[in-house]
């Protein structure tokens, strides 16, 4: 089987051809300028990830907090992510870079404050 999919690493956006064996499995990529491509067909064509952005409450402050997640994580885990972050609420003072959620959903990935509130 034969996947086009466009590299979202830089705003080159190279277009590759990916070949995908029948039971799902990555076999090469053609169209890449750079080794990140190829990294980044395999990945997507095996376990996507993707980084997600949020905002949480602030308790005692009308301004929320943007958050992130460390590194990019499993595109399945999206859903229960969001609703994990739906359910926290943060006391000040927050740091930028501040662990809010530590290895979220057993991700190994932490979420992370993105803004400093005092
Ligand atoms: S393959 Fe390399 S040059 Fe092309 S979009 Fe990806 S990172 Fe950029």
């Amino acid at each position: 089987m034969e996947q086009i999919i466009t590299c979202i690493n830089c705003p080159v956006g190279c277009r590759m051809t990916v070949q995908i064996s029948d039971n799902g499995s990555f076999l090469s990529v053609s169209g890449n300028t750079c080794p990140r491509g190829a990294k980044y067909a395999q990945q997507e064509c095996t376990i996507p990830k993707r980084m997600i952005t949020a905002v949480i409450p602030v308790r005692g402050s009308s301004v929320p907090l943007s958050v992130k997640t460390a590194e990019p994580v499993p595109k399945k885990l999206i859903p229960e992510i969001m609703s994990e972050l739906a359910e926290v609420t943060v006391m000040l003072p927050v740091h930028s870079g501040d662990t809010i959620i530590p290895d979220v959903l057993d991700s190994g990935v932490d979420i992370i404050a993105t803004r400093s509130l005092p």
